[in-house]
């Protein structure tokens, strides 16, 4: 038994209900609880997206009646993180939208297989009204960092009160860190010399302007990744009507939407179905497995045929790795955009950026006047502190697998 005069309850017994004990000297002290009876901990989730919006629901089942506290920080003036946030033409999701709810219930109102980032917002807006988020968060909260103290056992929190300028430092004992991977609250320019003296318009895919009209400009689009594969078939037309994308339109009928909303059972059917399809997917990601091989082959075919107007594009655009490597998304109308006669597809790297355009380290020159940028982003970095040592650094270093802050 290890019995202590500091008060601390480290002792076997400390959870042994009864007064102090009063042999002699007052050596033993006993808290006035029972055994394994819970102790008050606070919980800090950092952000409101989709898994703030989740804890919350989690928080009150599981926690019904305990001693536990939650309070969720949220930057923005509203919740639903990315799909508050994105709003780039034709940003939306690119896994289909029966398969994009939370696991414990679906959305049979879904308008279509996969649905805009207006319509996610408004969904997920409508499950934080529904699980009472707004009991929990603190909007225009931005935390700025998290120490966690050895001695104390508990994070400290920074958090600036957006709306009043403050500072702030709150502890807890669990800090749940839902600030969204891909949350480009923390967006970026890239690092491209000149960036700054362009003279015409300069957007970001992260961060839209949607009164700028693209119609009739010159438009350069740097990168190439999930965002730009939404945004090009969407602008390009705009700016020479000559190809309609025909986008993955598959629409769910009124009377669809109803029979799945009245009919659970048949619902949840259809979910699984969605779900066990993608997961038969899985296979793709074992580099010898058939379904990988036949894929890639038969994806190498769709990609040549949907670049036939353009095949020199073919060597820069077909990868020749395999399928899994890259985040693999619908990317419908983009080869055909890029194909297009208005497009013009530049591998080569960007040298400078100038005032009238893009200079390429191939030593040519894109020029425009009144052209827009939008571009690649960067993700967010809320820095961990444990005893002053930047656990974001660590993590990077040895992975974030073997160095769990308990
Ligand atoms: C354009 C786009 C399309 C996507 N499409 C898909 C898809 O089809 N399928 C898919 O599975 N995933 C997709 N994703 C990934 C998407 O981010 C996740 O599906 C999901 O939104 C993650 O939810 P989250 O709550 O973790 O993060 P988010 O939704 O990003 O929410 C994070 C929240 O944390 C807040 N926050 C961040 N930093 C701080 C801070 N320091 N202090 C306080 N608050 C902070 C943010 O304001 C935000 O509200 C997409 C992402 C983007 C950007």
């Amino acid at each position: 038994m290890v019995a202590l005069t500091d008060g601390a309850d480290r002792s076997p017994f400390s959870g042994v209900r009864g007064p102090p004990s009063t042999n002699g000297n007052n050596k033993y002290h006993y808290k006035n609880q029972y055994l394994e009876q819970p102790r008050p901990v606070r919980i800090i989730v950092i952000g409101a997206g989709l898994s703030g919006i989740a804890a919350v629901k989690i928080f009150k089942e599981r926690f019904a009646g305990e001693p536990v506290e939650l309070v969720i920080y949220e930057k923005n003036n509203d919740v639903a993180g990315t799909w508050l946030e994105n709003r780039y033409p034709a940003c939306s999701c690119d896994v289909p939208a029966h398969a994009y709810t939370f696991s414990w219930e679906g959305n049979p109102l879904w308008s279509r297989a996969y649905v805009g980032a207006v319509e996610l917002f408004e969904y997920f807006k409508g499950r934080a009204v529904a699980y009472g988020v707004d009991e929990f968060v603190r909007l225009q909260h931005r935390v700025v960092g998290c120490d966690w103290d050895d001695q104390q056992g508990k994070w400290f929190v920074k958090v600036e009160d957006l709306s009043s300028n403050t500072t702030f430092v709150e502890s807890a004992e669990v800090v749940i860190n839902a600030c969204g991977f891909l949350n480009f609250s923390n967006w970026k320019w890239p690092n491209i010399a000149g960036l700054r003296s362009f003279e015409g318009h300069l957007a970001h895919s992260a961060r839209w302007d949607e009164s700028y009209s693209f119609k009739d400009k010159r438009v350069a689009i740097i990168g190439s990744g999930s965002s730009a594969i939404q945004i090009v078939p969407q602008i390009q037309p705009e700016f020479a009507a000559e190809l309609a994308p025909e986008g993955r339109e598959q629409s769910f009928s009124e009377s669809q939407k109803q029979e799945w909303a009245q009919n659970p059972e048949l619902f949840l059917q259809y979910r699984k179905k969605v779900d066990s399809t993608m997961n038969r997917f899985f296979d793709l990601q074992y580099k010898d497995a058939d379904l990988q091989k036949g894929s890639v082959q038969s994806t190498r075919e769709i990609m040549k045929q949907r670049l036939a107007k353009k095949p020199h594009l073919v060597q820069n655009l077909v990868p020749n790795f395999s399928l899994g490597c890259r985040r693999i998304t619908p990317g419908h109308g983009y080869l055909e955009a890029l194909s297009a006669d208005n497009v013009e597809v530049c591998t080569d790297e960007i040298l400078n950026i100038v005032k009238d355009g893009i200079e390429t380290m191939d030593g040519r020159k894109f020029p425009s006047t009144r052209s827009s940028a939008p571009l690649a982003s960067t993700p967010h970095s809320v820095r961990f502190f444990r005893s002053s040592v930047r656990l974001d650094e660590i993590f990077e270093m040895i992975g974030p697998v073997s160095r769990a802050v308990t």
